[in-house]
């Protein structure tokens, strides 16, 4: 089989790829969607982000659905011909962390197309994966695979939106409207927000988070004053949703957050310089959140009921075999949102 698989910065090459053996608990799937996320593009533009960097040639892909070709001799819940999607995430279920019920902080924690631990763990573009069974999630027949390849990234957002507690009424703001701000969007939609206001600093995302539902959508690199307004009166947000990682962004949310509101960082940024004296003075939250856990088998659940309509969000599917124009094509914000690979 064949898989993709980066080896520097703009050096992603289509490789024969060994498929490997099928454990007794393991499932052997035939992977049919592949989303590009951010941290793939990080990989692909510059061999990493932070401290984690490629140190070994990586496949690279975790938000992947397609159907099961094989089972182990030990499954009973799924068989040949499912169609699944496949949870990236495999924690070990007894760290410390698994025991006390955040397992994604899993201290040995197998996340797919990540260099976080050497050897890296290869990732799902690729022709054939073989996965634990504990992570396909059986698709109901109304859910197609490019829908279903949405789990993982609405997963993601559905995590950032517990941790910023209850969105029924709340005046909600997402810095940052690529595909993380653009489902937090439909998150807080669902979950009953009472206004939505989206900033980006790039035109075409900026169309799309109206599309889906923002109430209104503010180019700050066209107005940087554009949020000036929601400073009145120490703010005016009682949620943000910082899905950008940018430093001003961080910056300008603490200053239109209410005294009492929370900002869930769901962007990863580097080192940054805040007005800390507004967190302490208006007693803002300021809540990291990172992957996710149950929240994949509700991601699969919400797409297959139609409760939140990614459709729009799916800007463009390239064929597997040109990966790199499917990469260079998701780099660019002015023309993708969302970028599939076909299997
Ligand atoms: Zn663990």
């Amino acid at each position: 089989m064949k898989a993709a698989v980066i080896h520097a910065p703009r050096d992603l090459r289509i490789e024969e790829w060994e498929t490997p053996q099928v454990g007794p608990h393991d499932v052997k799937v035939r992977i049919r969607a592949g989303g590009i996320c951010g941290s793939d593009l990080h990989y692909y533009l510059h061999g990493g982000f932070g401290t984690v960097r490629l140190r070994q040639p990586m496949v690279l892909g975790h938000e992947i659905a397609g159907e099961v070709m094989e089972v182990g001799t030990g499954v009973t819940r799924l068989r040949a011909g499912d169609r699944v999607a496949v949870n990236p995430s495999l924690p070990c279920g007894h760290c410390r962390f698994c025991l006390a019920g955040m397992a994604n902080h899993c201290l040995d924690m197998r996340f797919y197309g990540s260099a976080m631990r050497m050897p890296h763990l290869h990732g799902g573009f690729r022709e054939v994966l073989v996965c634990h069974e504990q992570q396909a999630v059986i698709l109901p027949p109304s859910l197609g695979v490019e829908t279903a390849a949405f789990a993982e990234p609405l997963s993601v957002c559905l995590h950032a939106a517990r941790q910023a507690g209850p969105l029924l009424g709340a005046r909600v703001l997402v810095t940052g409207t690529g595909p993380i701000g653009a489902l937090s969007i439909l998150v807080a939609r669902q979950a009953g927000a009472r206004e939505i206001v989206a900033t980006d600093i790039t035109a075409a995302p900026l169309a799309m988070a109206r599309r889906i539902g923002a109430d209104l959508a503010l180019d700050t690199a066209a107005d940087p004053g554009a949020l000036d307004r929601f400073k009145a009166d120490k703010g005016f947000f009682d949620i943000v949703f910082e899905a950008s990682g940018n430093a001003r962004a961080l910056a300008g949310a603490l200053e239109v957050t209410r005294p009492g509101g929370t900002i869930v960082q769901l962007g990863l940024g580097g080192e940054m310089t805040l007005p800390v004296n507004l967190l302490t003075t208006k007693e803002i939250a300021l809540k990291g959140t990172f992957r996710f856990h149950e929240e994949f088998a509700w991601a699969v659940d919400f797409l297959a009921a139609g409760k939140l309509d990614v459709a729009p969000l799916l800007t463009e599917i390239v064929p597997f075999t040109e990966a790199s124009r499917a990469f260079d094509l998701a780099a660019d914000r002015s023309r993708s949102m969302k970028v599939q690979l076909a299997f």
